[in-house]
């Protein structure tokens, strides 16, 4: 079996990951003591992708809940699904990261870091053939952005032949009220652009809007940014968690999704948005959920400028004919065939999963290399030149061990990130 490790770090990676679980876990009928109560067989053969079995028959995530202070994993232990992770599977010291990059690099988080690797290094012992590492997390606090930097490091330098493969939130200033989120999330892309290979970036702003504009939420809160990351994981993992006719892996999506190393930063979009009441009732179309797809009502990040798609991996999850999902794919690569680069054939994959989320009829799913996402990194390089330009908060990284040094290392490797977003970008124009 291919395993894979699930690794949820600070607070917003834990509850994005305690999230996972609980819609994983619906979608295979597994209850919270660990046991499964259905009468499916397409549920249970693929589930040692993400769960070990006990000897008494229970599943049990094979994830980690890492944070540098206790309160949000003793929140999710305490809930009635806590009793499904494996007690000791909730690292964390005392003292908070207090949204520094610095105090989650260093020191306490450099500690912490070393138990994950040792901790990681005992799970794959036990595995039969281990495929990778998924990381849920978010850039703009402390934990975050610099234990989480320090743990893909040490991971990538000790198995480098397995997929790191990271769910990201990025910030936003409608979301968040931290000023130096700005600095986490430069100092962060500097170990994602190097120390992982495939990257799904979601923005707190664009969920926030789906929940609110689609979903209908009047105030949407962290709980349901949360749900949309889930099913975007969901989605994407469905294929490794039912069977369908691709067979796939990390390494196998990450090798079709990413054409040169640094460009490994995807947007993602799932469709249908809908508030609650209406999603049992609603059957769309493939041809219709594909548009939805494309739609940048949709797309979890924002983006100034015009889509313009290296790859994409879209997964339809219901009842759907293969001739169906053709005839959609043969229709949109026609329609947006501005969006797509030419230089690689063949660029639209596509796989479909007969079993839907919960409570939905049918479902798709969509993670797209997106040239466009540059226009995230953009807005991050204006911020940072802004706080950098007067060396504005500066100290409280310095005072913590972080050098002058690593602000214009940071900053650089931004910015020749977007160079080669801006390269690829003209290349297209001038073809
Ligand atoms: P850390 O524990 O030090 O890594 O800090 P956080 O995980 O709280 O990171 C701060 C960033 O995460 C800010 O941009 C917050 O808006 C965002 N954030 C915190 N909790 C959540 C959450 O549960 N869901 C989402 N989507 N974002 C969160």
């Amino acid at each position: 079996m291919r395993e894979i490790i699930s690794l949820h770090i600070g607070q917003c990676g834990v509850h994005v990951g305690a999230m996972f679980w609980q819609t994983v876990c619906g979608e295979h009928s597994i209850e919270n003591t660990g046991l499964f109560a259905g009468s499916d067989c397409n549920e249970l053969p693929r589930l040692p992708v993400f769960f070990s079995e006990s000897s008494t028959g229970r599943f049990v995530p094979r994830n980690l809940f890492i944070d540098l202070e206790s309160g949000d994993l003793n929140y999710i232990r305490s809930r009635s699904s806590g009793a499904l992770y494996h007690p000791d599977n909730f690292l964390f010291y005392s003292r908070s990261a207090q949204n520094n990059f610095a105090k989650g690099y260093f020191g306490d988080g450099a500690r912490l870091a070393e138990v994950v690797r040792n901790r990681c290094r005992k799970m794959i012992e036990v595995t039969e053939c281990f495929q990778g590492f998924q990381v849920t997390h978010a850039i703009g606090g402390g934990t975050g952005s610099g234990t989480a930097s320090n743990i893909m490091q040490l991971l990538m330098n000790e198995f480098m032949n397995d997929t790191i493969f990271s769910y990201t939130v990025f910030p936003s200033h409608d979301v968040s009220n931290v000023v130096v989120e700005t600095y986490n999330s430069v100092f962060a892309l500097n170990t994602l652009i190097n120390f992982c290979d495939n990257n799904i970036c979601m923005e707190n702003e664009s969920l926030y809007r789906i929940c609110n504009e689609q979903c209908q939420i009047a105030d949407p809160e962290y709980s349901h940014l949360n749900e949309l990351a889930a099913l975007v994981m969901s989605g994407n993992s469905a294929s490794l968690r039912f069977p369908s006719q691709l067979s796939c892996d990390l390494r196998k999506m990450t090798l079709n999704l990413v054409p040169f190393p640094q460009l490994h930063f995807c947007s993602a979009s799932y469709a249908p948005n809908l508030p609650s009441r209406e999603l049992a009732n609603r059957k769309f179309k493939p041809g219709i959920l594909m548009d939805m797809m494309f739609s940048r009502d949709n797309i979890m990040c924002s983006m100034d400028n015009p889509s313009l798609y290296t790859a994409c991996a879209i997964t339809f999850r219901g009842e759907v004919m293969p001739t169906d999902v053709d005839m959609c794919v043969y229709r949109m690569q026609r329609q947006y065939s501005e969006n797509f680069v030419k230089w690689i054939p063949g660029n639209l994959k596509t796989a479909i999963v007969a079993r839907p989320p919960k409570n939905v009829v049918f479902s798709c799913n969509m993670v797209g290399n997106n040239l466009a996402i540059k226009g995230v990194f953009d807005k991050l390089k204006k911020n940072f030149e802004q706080l950098y330009s007067k060396r504005s908060f500066t100290h409280y990284y310095l005072s913590e061990g972080l050098s002058e040094e690593y602000f214009s290392e940071a900053s650089a490797a931004l910015t020749d990130l977007i160079g080669e977003y801006e390269l690829w970008y003209g290349t297209e124009e001038t073809q």
